[in-house]
């Protein structure tokens, strides 16, 4: 079967065509056949297109605000030209959409209806900066492929199961009540990294102890017992937990209502300087790019400071994380600052010797993917497991179709 996976950002739209045989829906193997980014970033009232496919990758510009528009174009490449990899649009048997939110209410994958789509728009409060853009995606899906059946995959849905005691927040009990609790982000991630690494190790996922560290732009931890998040650093929104590219993570609640009662900031400024001033940006003044602080550290003392209250934090997090889990098998490392920086993981692997986790160092420097870096002697696997969050969802889809 082929799957369209839609992956909608409120600046980016990110579609992947997969192929699935039917025989193999069980067994995670998939085909990439076609994918396409759409960027509205570089340039007002400009959407940059770029589609791979056949060995090519072609790029253009169109200047235009009208999204259905763009996706129309980016949908043709599917069907024409030297990307071409199929004759119509209809033989796209499923769409797959990654949805960020879905609450209390979906917990599995589930077909996209009418009632789905209203619970996703009232689930928005929850999370303002994914959600509206998830359900634009999923209505010009509708539009372009309105025969095409269409499956909503959540990011929450993974940590749907972590116990009350972890998701509960020590608050009056009634706010609870009310879904004020641990979502938990990134789980679409955290997932395929745990179902990798079992594989990697040749293992039974029911038997592992893992921390998976996706550790992007947003960065987030999952303790995951029996192949189950049982508890994660992400909260009620994104902010929680570790400190990332422009996110503060965890502080005392007590700043912001210091923030707001003492120094005369309006709610949205402090919103804005807690989601896009803070973290490695924030400390070190310079960019919420890892590159560019530990390229920047050797010589400017604030992005050293960033760098290890980087580190102290993710360490700590990781320590929580093994108390829940009362023990650990693996620490598995992904996303584009887990996958790629070689400094990140030794300098948290040190530090981590306490646990018995010991790094192959020259495996570490070497580029690993889908590795385990772990010296021979380590108590504790390390694995670099490179993320494939689309492919991931197709496959999830295949399994329900
Ligand atoms: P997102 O969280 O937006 O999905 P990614 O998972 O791709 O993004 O992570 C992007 C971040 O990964 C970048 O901002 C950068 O900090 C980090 N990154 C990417 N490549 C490297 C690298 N070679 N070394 C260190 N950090 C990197």
């Amino acid at each position: 079967m082929k799957i369209l996976v839609l992956n909608a950002g409120s600046s980016s739209q990110k579609s992947c065509l997969y192929y699935i045989p039917d025989d193999a829906r069980s067994q995670h193997i998939s085909t990439e056949l076609w994918s396409a980014s759409i960027d509205w970033t570089k340039q007002e009232g400009m959407a940059n297109l770029k589609v791979e496919s056949n060995g090519l990758v072609v790029e253009e510009t169109q200047a235009t605000n009208d999204q259905l528009a763009v996706m129309k174009r980016c949908f043709e490449t599917l069907c024409e030209g030297d990307t071409a990899v199929l004759e119509t649009l209809a033989e796209v048997d499923f769409v797959g959409h990654r949805i960020v939110h879905g609450g209390r209410t979906y917990q599995q994958p589930t077909w996209i209806t009418e009632d789905v789509k209203r619970t996703i728009e009232q689930l928005i409060p929850l999370a303002p900066n994914h959600n509206p853009a998830n359900l634009e995606g999923i209505k010009l899906m509708e539009k372009l492929l309105p025969e095409t059946p269409q499956v909503a995959v959540f990011d929450t849905a993974f940590h749907s199961k972590i116990p009350t005691t972890s998701a509960i927040y020590p608050l009056p009990y009634q706010w609870y009540e009310q879904g004020i609790c641990r979502y938990g982000f990134h789980g679409i991630s955290h997932q395929y990294c745990a179902e990798k690494t079992a594989k990697l190790l040749n293992q039974d996922l029911a038997n592992l102890k893992l921390v998976t560290c996706h550790l992007g732009n947003g960065a987030s931890l999952a303790a995951i017992k029996n192949g189950h998040s049982i508890d994660t650093t992400m909260g009620f929104t994104p902010l929680e937990g570790l400190m990332m590219g422009t996110r503060c993570g965890s502080i005392d609640p007590g700043i912001v209502i210091h923030l707001l009662r003492e120094k005369d900031l309006t709610l949205d400024q402090v919103d804005v300087m807690l989601n896009k001033e803070s973290g490695l940006k924030g400390l070190s003044g310079i960019s919420a790019d890892m590159r560019s602080i530990t390229t920047e550290m050797e010589n400017n003392d604030r992005a050293k400071l960033a760098f290890e209250t980087y580190i102290h934090h993710l360490c700590r997090q990781i320590g929580a994380m093994v108390a829940s889990l009362e023990g650990l098998d693996a620490i598995v490392f992904t996303a584009g600052v887990g996958e790629n920086s070689a400094i990140v993981r030794q300098e948290t692997c040190q530090r981590l010797g306490y646990l018995g986790v010991d790094l192959d160092v020259e495996k570490n420097k070497n580029s690993p993917k889908n590795e385990d870096i772990a010296s021979n002697n380590s108590q504790v696997r390390v694995l670099v497991i490179h993320t494939d969050e689309d492919s991931a969802i197709a496959q999830t889809v295949s399994q329900i179709a």
